[in-house]
């Protein structure tokens, strides 16, 4: 097995939960198995914008992540969220290329385009790609190469540090938990794209690229997947509200 360094637990809190004192009993809770792992687990909440800004005002150890950014840098872009105001006001991850985004129109371009804003902003950078389907002729590994090729083809190396895939088959965001990907199909994807890293960067660098997994994950999957699933970390989305449930997975990854 490839030593795999820190393990990354994310949340995706996507538009979630309903108030900002929800979200601050949320990330307390959530700081307490944060901080008794943080040697070998770095936890993630990627809040609603509003709320991060105001989760980032105390000191946590937990860091905070943008679940979007805009692929623009500054200008008359209404309602647009830049990189770097986001990292003015405390985010230091952010996410691109989420499917339910690429759902709303993000094309491959935007993906690089907010790939390139997030990554200039300073932002370590979880790019998602994932297959709408699966096929039994390998149509699927193509379209998964496509979208990292476009995300990254153009990006200048020095950024390749601050980089992490999140591999998300979209046909496993928000569905059963029993439907997540199993954690040899997972290792096999986290070969290939690793495979497709080194054509791109070079093995030594692609190495140290994180590769998480997110798909509906629970926490009886996560063990299976964090145990043999050859995975850097999760990206967790409606889990990831259950403060005791989430904090349950960041104990489970320290203990890996
Ligand atoms: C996500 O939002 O990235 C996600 C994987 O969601 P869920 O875990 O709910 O499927």
């Amino acid at each position: 097995m490839i030593r795999r360094g820190k393990l990354y637990i994310v949340g995706n809190w996507k538009m979630n939960p309903d108030t900002y004192d929800e979200a601050r009993h949320i990330a307390t809770v959530v700081c307490r198995s944060a901080r008794s792992a943080q040697r070998t687990v770095t936890t993630v909440i990627c809040p609603p914008a509003p709320f991060l800004a105001l989760l980032a005002r105390s000191r946590r150890p937990i860091c905070l992540g943008t679940q979007d950014v805009s692929s623009a840098f500054d200008g008359a872009y209404t309602g647009e969220i830049a990189a770097r105001h986001m990292r003015s006001v405390g985010a230091t991850y952010a996410i691109v290329g989420h499917s339910e985004r690429r759902r709303s129109g993000d094309t491959d371009t935007t993906v690089r385009e907010k790939t390139l804003r997030s990554l200039e902003a300073g932002l370590k950078t979880i790019i998602c790609v994932g297959e709408e389907s699966r096929d039994d002729h390998g149509a699927f590994l193509s379209f998964v190469r496509n979208q990292l090729l476009e995300a990254l083809s153009a990006l200048p190396k020095k950024h390749c540090s601050d980089v992490i895939i999140a591999y998300e088959p979209v046909w496993a965001v928000g569905g059963n938990y029993q439907d997540a990907l199993s954690p040899d199909h997972i290792h096999q994807m986290v070969i290939f794209i690793r495979k497709v890293l080194s054509e791109l960067w070079g093995r030594a660098d692609a190495m140290r690229v994180p590769i998480l997994y997110g798909g509906s994950v629970d926490l009886e999957n996560a063990k299976r997947i964090l145990a043999s699933g050859e995975v850097n970390g999760l990206l967790v989305g409606r889990r990831s509200l259950d403060a005791t449930e989430f904090s349950s997975m960041i104990r489970y990854a320290a203990t890996i």
